[in-house]
Formats: C-alpha cells, structure tokens, sequence
C-alpha cells in the first residue's frame, strides 16, 4: 500500500528515504500494509546476490525482507511497498506485525507531527560470526542507543561480547 494522507514520504539525494508523520498520529493507528512472497532463506540468499551484483553497477541495491520461520522469509521488496522506508531507531515510535504474507505497520505511541517513522529491526547474533553486529552502527539519536542495530533482545548479549573484547584487547 502506498502512502496515505498521515505520512510523508522525503526524499533525499543524500540520505536514505525516510517517512514523516504529516499530522500528530495517535497510538495503535495501522500505518502501513506491505505485501510480498514467501520464499526459502535459500532462495532469498540468491536473490540477494543477484541484487547486489546488480547494484555495484547500478550504485542502488536494495534488501527488504523478514524472517518468517526457520524455512521461509518473507520478501517484500516491491516498488510500492514503501515500509522499507521505515528506519531503524532503538527507541522506535511504530511497530510492524507479520499476518500471513502481509507485513502491517502502526504506531507503537503517539507520533508527533514530522516525526520520523521508525521500527526496531529485529537482527539477531549469529552464534557463529558474533561480532558480525558491528558491522551495523546505529546513528538513530535516542536517549538509549545501543550504538548498533540489533534487537533489543539482543543488547545484553551484545554487551557481554564488547566486554570480553575490551578485556582482550
Ligand atoms: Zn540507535
């Protein structure tokens, strides 16, 4: 679904898209719906390849994508899916549910007029490649930011890992 009459899409040449609240939004008002395609973690694995293959000649490449199960994920890189515009904040003011192969985005508390929308992204620590979290700094400017994009399950963990490397290093 594209953008309706309480967001604003802003385009930037510099920065990433993003999406303003274009009037105060209440808590709990559905946002967003983006639809996509159940395909396996292989198959979004090649496609993410061929999408970045792609991208180093055309200087845009794009993942937007969910983790359904151990199976399957949920791609949803579409042209007007535009909840890829939705940034990653560790204080995040909208939250986003999975309903088949529907993703749906609404406000977590009450958004402020041209507040920025945003969503903790759910990224995970690979037990194999721990440290792979840092390759993802986090600049969302809340109170509380971890410093990295992870799920705030994750923090504790990822606190634990910083220590042990402080400690050897
Ligand atoms: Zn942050």
């Amino acid at each position: 679904m594209s953008i309706n009459e309480l967001i604003e899409k802003k385009e930037s040449e510099l920065h990433n898209t993003r999406l303003l609240a274009k009037t105060m939004i209440p808590r709990g008002i559905l946002l967003l719906t983006d639809t996509g395609v159940h395909m396996t973690h292989a198959e979004a694995d090649r496609l993410d390849r061929e999408k970045t293959a792609r991208g180093r000649t055309t200087g845009k490449s794009h993942v937007y994508r969910f983790y359904v199960n151990t199976v399957y994920d949920l791609d949803v890189d579409f042209l007007d899916n535009d909840g890829r515009y939705i940034q990653h904040s560790c204080d995040p003011n909208c939250a986003f549910r999975i309903l088949g192969n529907v993703v749906e985005y609404t406000s977590a508390r009450d958004i402020m007029k041209g507040e920025e929308l945003t969503i903790g992204y759910r990224f995970g620590i690979d037990d194999d490649n721990p440290y792979e979290f840092m390759n993802h700094p986090c600049n969302c400017g809340s109170k509380n930011c971890f410093g990295y994009i992870l799920d705030k399950s994750e923090w504790e963990k990822a606190r634990r890992l910083l220590e042990k490397l402080d400690r050897t290093s």
